[in-house]
């Protein structure tokens, strides 16, 4: 078993892991409005190991204190006719669509559940765009666990739906992510409960990175690329973080190409991947999930991206739209459309990759869940028949 503990990936400064422990009390003073979170906290290993660990010790909480239910373990498979359409015979999917809720969310939920059995906390908030909401109230269900959420009043109905389904309480908030993020945590510091949101748990990052985790072992290589649908910049960070384990450990010896894929009309991580700085901006694109103005853990995730040679790559809301289409008539996996943008992401790029490599699109989230967006793209029947002579 290893140990594990916290520390800042600002100042380096070292915490033990606990319910209140969230970011580094140092670094956040600095916290300005309007701009990432400051003073990130990553867990860290310690220790060596002897035989080959398993995905599990490599997570902070202990098997024991999980829910028993399917999360994780998604499958990783080639889309036979996109790899003879496009000439990339090693491109593959990872197909995050197919967890307990529908979305790679749950990987943090997870373990965010299980670290509340762990620790007996019984209740948990977090502000969501959408997914994460769904995902910790069906994952807070089976865990017995109380779940409130601050939900932006756009999100799509399904989200809203599928929360409402599995018993959270929903707390509609007129205006954008932004403001439920904040009103969600004045409520957890006001209760004294456990807050999940994105970035500002360090648990979320650390949960997902069981994706990569994944990934390596079913490809039994590190992949050349990785393409990446990108908002708040979690996933990237989880992302990293998991390569980053197994290098620690001497499993791997080199991290992907990881390209982080944003919506032109939400781009501020590729900005300021480009300018070095972050500024606030106006969210908006189909892709729900990934609109955001503020990225959470924008400062963090351009550090992986600048250190580990990433890139970022913006597409449009009409491409995202297209690769929505291509994938669910081509491959058979209607995907949201953020989901959808690591496709678009990899169309647009494809020209400077070299057709032998191993790409794999993380794709991280069902199509139903967003079916407004996707009807844009489809015609409807228009008339219902009683017999085949009506046929054109
Ligand atoms: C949350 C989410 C993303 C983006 O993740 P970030 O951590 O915000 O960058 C992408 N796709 C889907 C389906 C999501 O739910």
């Amino acid at each position: 078993m290893f140990n594990f503990h916290y520390q800042c990936s600002q100042c380096g400064r070292e915490y033990e892991i606990t319910s209140e422990m969230m970011l580094c009390p140092e670094c956040s003073q600095a916290q300005k409005p309007d701009e990432p979170l400051r003073g990130i906290l990553e867990v860290v290993i310690d220790g060596h190991f002897h035989h080959q660990p398993k995905m599990s010790d490599l997570l902070p909480v202990a098997a024991d204190y999980f829910p028993n239910i399917p999360v994780g373990n998604t499958p990783l498979w080639k889309p036979a006719n996109l790899n003879q359409e496009l000439g990339f015979p090693d491109l593959f999917i990872k197909d995050d669509t197919h967890n307990l809720t529908g979305s790679l969310k749950d990987r943090a939920s997870y373990l965010v559940a299980a670290f509340a059995k762990r620790e007996n906390v019984k209740a948990i908030t977090l502000a969501s765009t959408g997914n994460a909401a769904s995902s910790m109230a069906g994952i807070g269900a089976a865990a017995g666990l109380d779940i409130t959420i601050f939900l932006p009043e756009t999100a799509p109905k399904a989200k809203l739906v599928q929360s409402l389904q599995y018993g959270a309480r929903v707390i509609p908030v007129a205006g954008t992510y932004d403001n439920a993020f904040d009103l969600s945590l004045e409520y957890s510091h006001k209760y004294k409960i456990l807050s999940r949101n994105t970035a500002y748990n360090p648990l979320t990052i650390e949960g997902k990175k069981t994706v990569s985790l994944e990934i390596y072992h079913q490809l039994e290589r590190v992949p050349d690329y990785l393409f990446v649908p990108t908002g708040d910049g979690v996933i990237l960070g989880g992302v990293y973080k998991g390569f980053r384990d197994l290098m620690q450990l001497g499993i791997i010896d080199r991290i992907p190409t990881v390209i982080a894929v944003q919506a032109e009309g939400s781009n501020a991580i590729a900005r300021a991947f480009e300018s070095g700085s972050f500024t606030a901006i106006d969210a908006h694109t189909v892709a729900d999930s990934i609109s955001v103005g503020i990225p959470r853990n924008g400062y963090y995730a351009l550090k992986q991206l600048k250190q580990y040679n990433g890139k970022c790559v913006t597409v449009t809301d009409e491409a995202i739209l297209v690769a929505q289409k291509e994938l669910s008539a081509n491959a058979g996996l209607f995907a949201e459309p953020a989901a959808a943008a690591s496709y678009a992401g990899f169309l647009k790029m494809k020209d400077e990759i070299e057709n032998d490599a191993t790409v794999v699109l993380l794709v991280t989230g069902n199509g139903l869940k967003d079916i407004d967006s996707a009807m844009t793209t489809i015609e409807f029947p228009s008339r219902s028949i009683t017999s085949l002579e009506e046929l054109d």
